[in-house]
């Protein structure tokens, strides 16, 4: 196709779609809700090797390798200071509002236009291609419409006006930056810590700040007001209330945190009807969030950014391209979802289920360790010169494991 593409969101899936796109020898030009600045959009995230792999297939892993820290390893320790495992890992911790940023500077300076406070209201669909309607009024004429516009994704109800709502996870996140000390442990190494009401995630950076999450457990969803509502000092209350039985670091860096981040809920999509019509087609978050605790959500908006554009540049219509893309990426990102909701749950254990994971977690992770069981998820690469089919043949992935 040689086609002008209106991406839908400056995340994460919009500015690599774009540069694949441009890559590719099409049009791409992106609309983001918000202005040039990316505050608010959280703390920091892992990418994994499969999504650093997939920067690499359009020009992008050289700068985001410069953010954060090489994060090396996982290790975890349950709150009575039990060694529950280690496993070797290859990935990077970066923060969300860096890797936003050197995403859409790299995008415009291959050339890519970038218009700001286009919050996409509506869509039609014509014969001759897609109108998008923005709420500042105004709106713009393509070929074909991505909706890279995350989680809340408006492109996925134009779409399918009765898609599914996302699944409340019952955890909440909060987090921040600590300065100041040196809790045990190697730089850049995921620290995660069964407490025994909260799970607690630490990263020591090599020349910095110690970089930390926790996720109380939450049955009730409290709406976004609700969470802005609660300050830094009432968090560090209940944080310090929730792991005062526990042995590790958390109390100490807790204390060393000037500010504790505003909370947010967790959410995923178990399996979402409709990915696309003939003209629009939605990924990333839009189509299929994941609990954080997959540590896959930005690799897979990477993944089906890349792959989306190969798509596109293999067909000579969308709504081939469209069910290519599908074929190619569902089975994939839901198993991914499955696997997120389950770590996620283990981290909500209470006292029973938490003592019986205490005692198989470390013979489990020897075995996942030795089996090699989430190779499936790691070893899955792209290979950018490879034709993709309308079969969605796996000619242009190497997965270790069933994709
Ligand atoms: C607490 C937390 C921790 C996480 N940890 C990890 C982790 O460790 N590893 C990992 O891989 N992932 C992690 N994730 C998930 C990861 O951040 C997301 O999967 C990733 O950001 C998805 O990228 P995206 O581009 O699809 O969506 P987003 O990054 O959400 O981007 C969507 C963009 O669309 C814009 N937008 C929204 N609506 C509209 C509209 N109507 N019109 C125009 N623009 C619009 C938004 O402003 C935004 O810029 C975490 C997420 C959370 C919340």
């Amino acid at each position: 196709m040689d086609s002008k593409v209106l991406v839908i969101g400056g995340g994460i899936a919009g500015p690599v779609t774009a540069v694949a796109l441009q890559q590719a020898g099409l049009q791409p030009v992106l609309y983001e809700a918000y202005g040039r600045g990316s505050d608010g959009i959280g703390a920091f995230l892992t990418l994994a090797v499969n999504g650093i792999d997939a920067l690499g297939a359009v020009g992008l892993r050289e700068p985001v390798e410069r953010l954060g820290m090489e994060t090396p390893g996982m290790t975890m320790v349950s709150g009575r200071g039990k060694h529950l495992g280690t496993l070797p890992m290859q990935a990077r911790t970066v923060s969300r509002s860096d890797l936003y940023q050197v995403l859409r500077d790299e995008a415009v300076r291959r050339g890519v236009v970038i218009e700001y406070g286009k919050r996409l209201v509506d869509a039609e669909t014509r014969d001759s291609g897609v109108r998008a309607v923005f709420s500042d009024g105004t709106s713009a004429e393509g070929d074909v419409l991505v909706g890279a516009d995350g989680l809340r994704s408006r492109a996925r109800s134009i779409i399918d006006p009765g898609a599914p709502p996302a699944r409340h996870i019952g955890l909440l996140n909060t987090g921040g930056y600590a300065r100041g000390l040196r809790p045990a442990g190697d730089p850049g190494v995921a620290h995660f810590v069964f407490g025994r009401r909260c799970f607690f995630g630490y990263f020591i950076h090599p020349d910095d700040d110690v970089w930390w999450f926790a996720n109380p457990p939450s049955r009730r969803e409290p709406t976004r007001e609700q969470l802005v509502a609660i300050a830094s000092e009432q968090w560090r209350a209940r944080l310090v209330d929730l792991f005062a039985d526990d042995q590790g670091p958390m109390l100490d860096i807790i204390a060393a945190t000037d500010e504790i981040f505003p909370g947010w809920n967790t959410y995923d999509f178990p399996s979402v009807p409709r990915w696309h019509d003939d003209r629009m087609v939605i990924i990333g978050d839009a189509v299929h969030a994941t609990s954080p605790s997959s540590g896959q959500g930005a690799s897979l908006a990477i993944e089906d950014a890349v792959l989306l554009a190969m798509c596109l540049r293999d067909h000579t219509d969308s709504p081939a391209a469209f069910r290519t893309f599908e074929a190619l990426r569902r089975d994939r990102v839901e198993r991914v979802v499955k696997h997120g909701k389950r770590s996620g749950d283990g981290k909500a254990d209470g006292p029973v289920k938490a003592r019986i994971r205490d005692l198989v977690l470390p013979a489990l992770m020897r075995r996942m360790t030795a089996k090699g069981s989430l190779d499936w998820m790691f070893d899955y690469r792209i290979d950018w010169d490879a034709s993709v089919s309308e079969t969605g043949s796996a000619t242009t992935v190497r997965a270790g494991g069933r994709p």
